[in-house]
């Protein structure tokens, strides 16, 4: 059957991304719909997630002449093993943002940096309080020593849960308790997914996928959700506001900076830096 070809119109609903198109079409600029088009078909194996990589007896895939990998993996196991590694990269890049908001806020509290602030001091009281960290009588900064180290203990392995375990509701907690999936710590849950996966330990594909669950519960309750918290500590809590988006922010008569991604960290002293009359000088 003849490759379909998209169109412009197929590829995206948006009419400033189909400006963008025409205009790289134009201009011959290869895009990532070209590429696509380029790897396409892709792999068979790799789409169905039953080819394994994981060590050097391999690479293994299964078919129904040879339903099982060198080391006797099934089809089973060795798709639960790529998703597990799958979920572990998601939640490592993921809950290394909450890393960084971290490490900045550690930062502030020890006066190591004059570039970041507490913001809005009420949140971070609150959230200091919400953690069992002694807010009465107390230094703003000494409180945030202090909440720095509640929320890095989130990553380790020093005990048995996460700090904001207590925003969990109650049957919830249950369930994770009797599935065996309560999250003990980011990193613990995403160094055990890439030790239950390797060759010959965690073969029963059920088993990995559970603890896939328990790290992507880390992920979220913890790594991300520090992230957020930490952000409008030091960067202010966001109100609802119309703005524009996508494509159409770009504008012809000014340099156009755009930063992916949503970390907070660096976007936001780029804010800072384009506002400074310096800048707008050299820009001009
Ligand atoms: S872990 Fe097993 S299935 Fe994977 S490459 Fe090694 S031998 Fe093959």
């Amino acid at each position: 059957m003849a490759k379909h070809v998209k169109t412009i119109e197929e590829k995206s609903i948006w009419e400033d991304a189909r400006q963008m198109l025409r205009k790289a079409e134009r201009d011959g600029v290869e895009t990532a719909w070209d590429r696509l088009a380029q790897q396409t078909p892709h792999c068979s194996f790799g789409e169905g997630g039953i080819c394994c990589r994981i060590c050097t007896m391999g690479p293994c895939r299964i078919s129904k002449k040879a339903p099982l990998g060198v080391c006797g993996a099934d089809a089973d196991v060795i798709v639960a093993r790529n998703f597990g590694r799958f979920l572990a990269g998601g939640a490592a890049g993921h809950s290394d943002h909450g890393r960084d908001c971290i490490e900045a806020f550690y930062a502030v509290a020890h006066g190591e940096t004059e570039d970041y602030h507490i913001k809005d001091e009420q949140k971070m009281l609150r959230i200091a309080e919400e953690l069992g960290v002694a807010t009465e009588g107390r230094e703003l900064l000494d409180v945030a020593k202090d909440l720095a180290l509640e929320f890095q203990e989130s990553f380790g392995t020093k005990r048995d849960t996460i700090a904001f375990i207590g925003r969990v509701p109650e049957q919830q907690r249950e369930s994770w308790k009797k599935l065996g999936i309560m999250p003990r710590g980011v990193d613990r849950e995403i160094t055990e997914m890439m030790h239950r996966t390797h060759m010959g330990c965690d073969n029963d594909a059920a088993n990995t996928l559970l603890h896939g669950a328990r790290m992507c519960l880390g992920d979220g309750w913890a790594g991300s959700m520090i992230a957020t918290e930490i952000s409008d500590i030091l960067f202010g809590t966001p109100s609802p506001r119309k703005a524009k988006v996508n494509l159409g922010v770009l504008k012809a008569d000014q340099v156009n900076i755009l930063v992916h991604g949503h970390n907070p960290i660096v976007s936001e002293k780029i804010l800072e830096a384009v506002n400074e009359q310096e800048l707008i000088d050299l820009a001009g």
